[in-house]
């Protein structure tokens, strides 16, 4: 009788051990896998059509949406105000273009793609891995929680959905008016003082270049340019509201600032020039259009203590925090 307990003790274990690896650790597979999913996120709100490559679209959404366009378009580093800030201009910006699309149409099966200099920046669950390696999980969690805390929230001027630009840093020199970077007025993005960037990013950033690419680049004959023209080959003639570059003159030719700032690839701008010999030397400010948010200064406004609410009433002047219906 002993023995023949003992046998069934052992089956008893046996039965035990084999429950646990077959329930029990794929279980803990699928919870370590899934948590993301297991995230309050509405699925059966709006759906965003996303173009993530040349031939691929994606239905997600909008909130799952949203936490890639955040991850993408902020570090994560920072606060969580000015993640939410991030959030409801990323949400206001999606649902803006799923009611109007871009004039270009070049996307017309997708509502947004992932191309940071069409739509907006955006990137997938296994990328974030790749980025965060062992901190993904707590970064997706911070980022998801910017994004379910705004959850709804859309800026509005008289109305309407704002076209919420942002850039990433101004330098310290405030935002610049939108008139002066696209040629037409836009009453809520007007020029705000931001003081609130990082000491590291209000420090000036020099770039050199040697004659000779300046001409290739702004497609100026250097046959045009006098040879003794030496400091005097660039001359600032004016500034705009801001204090950035509005016009340059480059040997005969005036250029714009923000033409001079796309041909040149310049970080933005807010700068100073100075030409020695065979040489051209651009000491920029910020970096961006600097329209709109500042994202860095959204992040200093936040460790002064300022809600999301706060920081978007500052950039965006004059509009209205609204909650769209669920559906
Ligand atoms: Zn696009
Ligand atoms: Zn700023």
């Amino acid at each position: 009788m002993a023995v023949k307990f003992g046998r069934y003790r052992w089956l008893g274990y046996m039965i035990v051990v084999l429950t646990m690896v077959v329930i029990g650790i794929p279980a803990l597979l699928v919870r370590g896998c899934s948590w993301e999913s297991r995230e309050p996120v509405k699925e059966d709100g709006v759906q965003v059509k996303l173009q993530i490559s040349e031939k691929e679209i994606i239905s997600l959404p909008l909130e799952q949406y949203l936490i890639g366009v955040v991850a993408a378009e902020m570090p994560v580093s920072f606060h969580e105000e000015a993640l939410k800030a991030q959030a409801v201009a990323a949400r206001t910006y999606s649902l803006l273009r799923m009611v109007r699309e871009k004039e270009d149409d070049q996307h017309p099966d997708a509502h947004l793609c992932a191309d940071p200099g069409h739509c907006q920046a955006w990137i997938s669950n296994e990328e974030m891995r790749k980025r965060w390696g062992w901190n993904y999980r707590p970064n997706y969690q911070k980022i998801s929680s910017a994004v379910l805390a705004t959850g709804g929230k859309v800026l509005t001027h008289e109305g309407q959905l704002i076209d919420p630009v942002y850039h990433s840093s101004c330098g310290g020199r405030g935002t610049e008016d939108a008139r002066e970077v696209w040629g037409h007025e836009v009453l809520y993005l007007k020029s705000v003082a931001c003081t609130y960037d990082s000491p590291e990013k209000q420090k000036p950033v020099n770039t050199q270049m040697s004659l000779q690419e300046l001409f290739t680049q702004l497609k100026i004959s250097d046959q045009s340019i006098p040879v003794a023209a030496g400091s005097d080959l660039m001359e600032i003639q004016e500034r705009t509201g801001s204090g950035r570059v509005k016009r340059v003159k480059v040997g005969s030719q005036v250029f714009s600032g923000v033409e001079l700032r796309k041909r040149l690839g310049l970080r933005s701008t807010d700068f100073k020039v100075v030409c020695t010999g065979e040489k051209v030397l651009f000491s920029t400010r910020g970096y961006g259009h600097a329209v709109g948010m500042c994202q860095y200064g959204a992040n200093g406004l936040a460790q002064r203590g300022a809600k999301y609410d706060q920081i978007l009433s500052h950039y965006y002047q004059g509009t209205e925090l609204k909650t769209i219906p669920d559906k």
